[in-house]
């Protein structure tokens, strides 16, 4: 696969400053002229993550904008937003863990779809991933392509939502910024922990024990 063609034109990057979103940050930018990435505010409780968003956008040299979605944390309080509700340390028996806003992916992908269309942009690019299926029905490939479909019919446009993550775990997902020449760039500056460190993370949350989990397994298989 020749990685480094960029014969597309515009694409908007979903982006939050974590592992997966960078990655297809990357993805995007050996691809298309032009990348713009988008981040939302919906009063996490880290604000590190719009930092990270920042900094790795200008040190990229990619247009960043940030979209105010605080109207989230006041539909769905959840441990992610509300600072005196506990992140869940393991993944519960049933159901979904704590940390899920409800509707999360696709009100992001909406408003990026809205966004995207003002600038004559129809490919948006997003790190959602079956693969890692940990209790966001929004993640899922099924949905990904219903709403595909009906932002088409909803805004007359033909939009194309690009999955670059769906079908690979987390150890090719640090294949994949490793192959885009970008590994050190996503271990280092992004952040994925639930308490707000940059990097390795606290390294007991699930989002760090799943991150550590993944780069591990990349360094066995791809050694
Ligand atoms: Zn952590």
């Amino acid at each position: 696969m020749n990685m480094n063609t960029r014969n597309k034109e515009k694409a908007l990057v979903v982006f939050s400053g974590g592992q997966d979103s960078t990655t297809c940050l990357l993805w995007a930018l050996k691809r298309y002229k032009e990348v713009i990435a988008v981040s939302f505010d919906y009063g996490q409780r880290h604000k590190a993550e719009l930092d990270c968003a920042k900094e790795i956008t200008e040190k990229l040299g990619v247009e960043w904008h940030v979209l105010d979605m605080s109207l989230l944390n006041q539909l769905a309080p959840n441990s992610l937003t509300r600072a005196e509700i506990v992140v869940d340390e393991n993944a519960p028996e049933e159901g979904t863990p704590n940390s899920v806003v409800d509707g999360r992916n696709m009100l992001f992908l909406t408003f990026a779809a809205v966004f995207a269309k003002q600038r004559g942009i129809t490919d948006l690019i997003t790190g959602v991933s079956q693969s890692d299926f940990s209790g966001y029905p929004d993640c899922r490939d099924v949905f990904i392509k219903s709403l595909n479909a009906t932002l088409n019919l909803a805004m007359d446009t033909t939009f194309c939502i690009e999955t670059p993550l769906m079908w690979i775990d987390k150890a090719d997902t640090w294949k994949l910024a490793r192959d885009l020449d970008g590994l050190e760039l996503v271990r280092d500056m992004t952040l994925t922990c639930y308490n707000g460190v940059k990097g390795d993370g606290c390294g007991r949350c699930p989002s760090c024990k799943l991150r550590k989990q993944g780069y591990e397994e990349f360094l066995a298989r791809y050694r």
